[in-house]
């Protein structure tokens, strides 16, 4: 497949730092913008014929990519906008993008009085990167009311899994690494819209008062460890605060990692493995990254 033949923006050697959340990383080999479904199959084909690999970004906010960048061909489908609802007796399916900004989204819904996703207001990213993440929040889940969702496969198949062919977990879902969500259907319910805002505004405000909103994030990095949040066993490691570089345990949630502003990304995966050498050594126990890092190895 020839450059030319793609019909959406497709640039070369992009800043990663750029596009995602955490504000560090070297150089994408490419960053495609697909237009429609027929343009993304031929993206697919593009990156095949590179011989390089692909992935799928979001709104980049659990990805963390080394300072050398990576040789991959990086397919967003931001572009790649719709949002539909069927109106049911209890209240709708509603068919939305793989691209689409997850709060967009939800402030639709709320805006149509349609429940199901509203304690997930203003997790940053796309609903394509929620579903892979199974993204939640105040102990809801993306996957808690989603009825089936269209994947696309590196051989440009298109298949769709109804939710009984669809296993998710704890920050875990079924979609491969190679697959992109295109699109997702989800069951919500009729609510009252005024109840609605009133617990998105809720959702909201506790965020800002428990998160380091100031600076570059990527969220949560570690997983819960059963019952026990990762917050409170970094905190209990005495890590509150400490740096590497310009990465920083951050004082208001010990959970995330913040760039000060001159983090290197080896500084953040620097930390990583500190924080899970004193955990293990102190308290016994081992963290698992719930944040992707990208590049890394090799
Ligand atoms: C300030 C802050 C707060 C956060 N709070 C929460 C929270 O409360 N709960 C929570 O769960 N997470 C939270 N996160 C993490 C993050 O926002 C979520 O994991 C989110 O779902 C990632 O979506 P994204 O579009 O940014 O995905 P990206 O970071 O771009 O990608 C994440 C993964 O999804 C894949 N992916 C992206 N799009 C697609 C697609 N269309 N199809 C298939 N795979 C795809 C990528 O390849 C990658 O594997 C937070 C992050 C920040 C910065």
């Amino acid at each position: 497949m020839e450059w030319k033949s793609i019909k959406g923006t497709l640039m070369k050697d992009v800043p990663m730092k750029r596009y995602t959340s955490m504000k560090v990383g070297g150089q994408a080999a490419f960053l495609a913008y697909p237009t429609d479904e027929t343009d993304l199959a031929d993206t697919l084909q593009f990156a095949g014929d590179k011989g390089i690999g692909y992935r799928f970004l979001g709104n980049g906010t659990n990805v963390i990519v080394s300072d050398k960048g990576i040789n991959e061909t990086l397919i967003r489908i931001t572009k790649m906008k719709h949002t539909r609802y069927i109106k049911t007796k209890w209240g709708a399916l509603a068919d939305v993008s793989g691209g689409v900004s997850l709060r967009a989204f939800i402030k639709d819904t709320a805006q149509k009085g349609l429940s199901g996703l509203e304690k997930l207001y203003w997790i940053p990213g796309t609903v394509g990167g929620g579903i892979k993440m199974n993204a939640g929040s105040f102990g809801q889940s993306i996957s808690d009311t989603l009825e089936e969702i269209r994947l696309i496969n590196g051989k440009s198949a298109i298949s769709t899994l109804t939710k009984d062919q669809l296993q998710f977990g704890y920050r875990k879902s079924p979609v491969h690494r190679s697959d992109c969500v295109i699109s997702a259907r989800f069951a919500l319910k009729n609510r009252d819209k005024k109840e609605m805002l009133r617990d998105m505004d809720y959702v909201y405000s506790e965020r800002k008062k428990r998160h380091p909103m100031e600076y570059p994030s990527a969220g949560s990095v570690f997983k819960s460890v059963g019952s026990e949040p990762a917050w409170k066993l970094i905190e209990k490691a005495g890590l509150k605060g400490f740096s590497l570089g310009g990465a920083q345990v951050s004082e208001k949630h010990t959970n995330f990692i913040v760039n000060l502003g001159w983090a290197k990304a080896q500084d953040i995966k620097d930390l990583i493995e500190r924080i899970k050498k004193e955990v293990y050594e102190k308290l016994g126990v081992t963290l698992v990254e719930e944040v992707e890092l990208w590049g890394f190895n090799g």
